[in-house]
Formats: structure tokens, C-alpha cells, sequence
């Protein structure tokens, strides 16, 4: 069963906004089995989703839209959809009725271009928006299968989740039992799309490749591996599409383990702050960041994850070099004689915050992040980063390069800070 997906709306070929709906879609499709195929853009324009329509049906069997359902006159794919179904638009007393439920408290919205809502193509299934006005249409024909859902992320979640998801697995298993003329359905009979993703740092892809190479060649063809590189992570991803077994996965990846050891930082695709937050947690120790040329983004990523409180204390932006002495302890001996991008000077910059917030490790960053401010001996990129551990500190000097942008050279400095920190704390 093939599906693609289709985010309809003149923001997103703009630019103004990015389409993070085709890719949350694409993960709980892929969870479920479901081949996504391609993922297509288009603006708010009849004959643009018509053709987009046309398009994805000739390559697959399900095709999921979203945007372009609102009440006003901009978004039209409700109309559109009645033309490419040959249908017309008919009230519906039950959307009528949950939009009145929805906005009981706010009368002024139950306007006339809201009462647009409660009018649905005839020939359509209507799946209930649980906390949104536009409902949300199922269009089947001659084995053709439409889902249309709301533009916005939060509502379109809710409806994937609730609604969509479970109807899309419903209908796929009594199909394939259909074909099979098989009693029990059966996920590996379907072809399950088994994906393992492992987490490396510290390598280039090209390295990578080179060193995994008879490895993957010797792959079986129903097996793909991808390499995702982001903000110095590669991430590694064996997929499988039916066939094999979950079994000749792990065996892939037991091969694979020992090539990658020195580089792998996680077997799973998980954000490097839940990693580090739950070795802490686990471990039953905290931590506390002196962050200069960060300036919060460690104290923003260890904040991102729920639970942090267990072990994250806080942290002390300390960008001035008074704060630097004043606040956090550094000498000022040490930012005379070496300056605040230094060895010296991040190492008693940990220390002091260690020391401050009476943690068991202290990260602290200092760096120039251009794209002025560079000199010779320390060019635009030079990061020093300094880990305070119950063992002793540790630092080093990070040369993240005169081609990154400023807003790149810092998230560079935080992937290596919490990296470090996840080695030291892994055993
Ligand atoms: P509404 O009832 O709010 O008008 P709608 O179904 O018409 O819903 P749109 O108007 O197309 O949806 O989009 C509403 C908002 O949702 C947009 O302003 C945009 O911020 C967000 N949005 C739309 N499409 C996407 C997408 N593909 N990815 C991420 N955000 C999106
Ligand atoms: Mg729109």
C-alpha cells in the first residue's frame, strides 16, 4: 500500500513556513507499515492541487493532504476536492454541532463564514477535528483512498493520532487479509518496514563510508542504509522493507557495532539531551553550565527535556568577563594572561559553576562566533569547552570553522559539549 502526501498552502512556498507536517506524517507512517513515496508542495490554487491530485494517484493508492481547510477565502481545497470527487457540498448537523460545542464560550465566532465549516462534501466519510473547526474528509473511489486534514500541526496531530492512523491500519490489515484469503494477519506476511538508527559523532561521512563499505555492500538488497548528517551527528539508519525478519536486523547491526564503537554515542534516534538526562538520572548525579559563546543554548537543550529538574541545577550565562571573575570565580589573572578564549580561563569557568551550584559535573563554553572577532592565532570557529567531573576536568579546543555561520559554530559547540559529557557519563 502505497501513500504520498500533499501540504497545500502558499506559506510554505514562500518560505514563511516550514512543512513539518509531511515529515511527522512520514514517521507514523512508517511506524504503521505504509510506503510513503513522495511528498509534494503546491499552493493554494484549483488547478495546482488538481494536478498535484492527478499526479499522486498514477504513483499511489493513498494520498494524504493538509491545508487549506479554514473558513476563508484563501483556502479552497474543500471546493477543490468536491470538483476532483464529482460532488457537492451538503450540511452536516453533527460538524454544525461540535463547532456550536467548540465555541460555546466565544459566540462572536460562530459567524457566517464559520457556518462555511459545517458544510461537507456529500460523498465524503467525516472523521471528527476533536479540537478544531475543519473537519476532516475521507474521499474513497475505485479503490482510491483521500484523507484531508487541517493545515494546522497541532490539529492535524491530534487527527493522524485519534482518527486517521487507526482507520489507515484498519483498512490496510483487512485488505491484505483479503489478498492473503489468510484467516490471521500477519505484519511480516505485509511487509513491515523495520528502520534502526544509530547515533555516531566525532566522524566525517565520507570516513564513515569508506569504513563501513564491505559492510554495506554486502547488505542484503531488501536492507537500505542512509546517512543523516546534522550539527556534527551522523545518523546511521538500517531500513528494512518486508522480508527480513527483526532477528537478521540485530544481526546486521552486532556486525556493524564493532567498526563504528569508537564514534557510536547511541543505538536509537534520540535527542543527545534525553540521552545525557537519563545516564544522569540513572546515575543519580547533576549538573550546572558557565556558558559564554553558547550563550544559553546548553541550558536551553538541557531544559528541553521533561523531568530535567532530576538532575539539571542551572546555569550562569557569563558572556562579560566580569561575570566571568565576579560571578563564576575566574581569576583575573588567568583572562589577562589568556584571554576569556582559553583553556585556562573554561576550565575555571567550569569549576566556579561546579562549585557554585554545588553540582557533580559543569560544562562550560567559550568561543568566538563570528563572524567578526577572529584573529590569527584564535580564527573565527576556536570553541574551548570544559567538562568539571568528580574525576577532575577535562577541556578542549574546538576549531568549528571560518565557513559556518555564527548560529551554526554555536550549535556545533553544544552537539560536542553534551557529546563529551555523554561519553563521560555512558559508564
Ligand atoms: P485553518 O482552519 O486554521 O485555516 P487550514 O486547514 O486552512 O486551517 P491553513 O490555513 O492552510 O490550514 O494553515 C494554518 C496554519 O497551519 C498555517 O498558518 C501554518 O502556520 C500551519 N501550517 C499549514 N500547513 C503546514 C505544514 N505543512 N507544516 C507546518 N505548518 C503548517
Ligand atoms: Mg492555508
Amino acid at each position: 500500500m502505497r501513500a504520498e502526501i500533499i501540504t497545500i498552502g502558499d506559506e510554505l512556498l514562500i518560505g514563511q513556513v516550514v512543512d513539518t507536517n509531511s515529515a511527522w506524517m512520514a514517521e507514523r507512517l512508517n511506524e504503521s507499515g505504509i510506503e510513503l513515496y513522495q511528498i509534494t508542495s503546491v499552493h493554494d490554487d484549483r488547478e495546482h492541487i488538481l494536478k498535484a491530485l492527478d499526479d499522486a494517484f498514477s504513483r499511489a493508492d493513498i494520498v494524504l493532504t493538509t491545508g487549506g481547510l479554514g473558513p476563508t477565502k484563501d483556502d479552497i481545497t474543500k471546493h477543490v476536492m468536491c470538483e476532483y470527487f464529482g460532488t457537492t457540498l451538503v450540511e452536516d448537523s453533527r460538524v454544525r454541532e461540535h463547532i456550536h460545542e467548540l465555541y460555546k464560550e466565544r459566540p462572536d465566532v460562530l459567524n457566517r463564514l464559520t457556518a462555511t465549516q459545517w458544510l461537507v462534501p456529500e460523498s465524503a466519510k467525516i472523521l471528527t477535528n476533536r479540537v478544531g473547526s475543519a473537519p476532516i474528509m475521507v474521499f474513497e473511489q475505485t479503490g482510491k483512498l483521500l484523507v484531508a486534514l487541517p493545515g494546522v500541526p497541532h490539529e492535524m496531530k491530534i487527527a493522524m493520532r485519534e482518527q486517521v492512523m487507526p482507520f489507515l491500519e484498519f483498512r490496510e490489515r483487512s485488505q491484505s487479509e483479503l489478498q492473503n484469503g489468510a484467516s490471521a494477519y500477519s505484519l511480516e506476511a505485509s511487509g513491515e518496514i523495520i528502520h534502526r538508527t544509530m547515533m555516531l559523532y566525532g566522524i566525517a561521512e565520507s570516513t564513515l563510508a569508506i569504513r563501513i563499505e564491505e559492510w554495506e555492500n554486502a547488505l542484503p538488497t531488501t536492507m537500505h542504509l542512509a546517512y543523516l548528517p546534522k550539527d556534527g551527528i551522523i545518523r546511521l539508519r538500517l531500513s528494512s522493507y518486508g522480508e527480513a525478519t527483526k532477528e537478521e536486523i540485530e544481526q546486521q547491526i552486532a556486525n556493524l557495532k564493532p567498526l563504528i564503537a569508537g564514534n557510536l554515542i547511541a543505538t536509537e534516534d534520540l535527542p543527545l539531551e534525553t540521552i545525557l538526562g537519563n545516564q544522569l538520572k540513572a546515575r543519580h548525579q547533576t549538573i550546572a553550565t558557565a556558558e559564554s559563546c553558547t550563550g544559553g543554548r546548553l541550558a536551553a537543550a538541557l531544559n528541553a527535556q521533561s523531568g530535567a529538574s532530576a538532575y539539571y541545577m542551572g546555569s550562569v550565562v557569563a558572556y562579560d568577563n566580569t561575570i566571568k571573575e565576579q560571578v563564576l570565580g575566574v581569576k583575573h589573572s588567568t583572562l589577562e594572561k589568556y584571554g576569556a578564549v582559553s583553556e585556562q580561563t573554561v576550565r575555571e569557568m567550569a569549576e566556579g559553576v561546579r562549585a557554585l551550584m554545588n553540582t557533580d559535573y559543569a560544562i562550560a563554553t567559550s568561543g568566538i562566533a563570528g563572524p567578526t572577532g577572529g584573529t590569527p592565532e584564535k580564527p573565527v570557529g576556536t570553541v574551548w569547552i570544559a567538562w568539571a567531573t568528580p574525576d577532575g576536568t577535562t577541556a578542549e579546543c574546538y576549531h568549528f570553522g571560518v565557513a559556518r555561520e555564527r548560529e551554526q559554530i554555536t550549535q556545533r559547540a553544544v552537539t560536542a559539549a553534551l557529546v563529551e559529557l555523554i561519553k563521560i557519563t555512558k559508564h
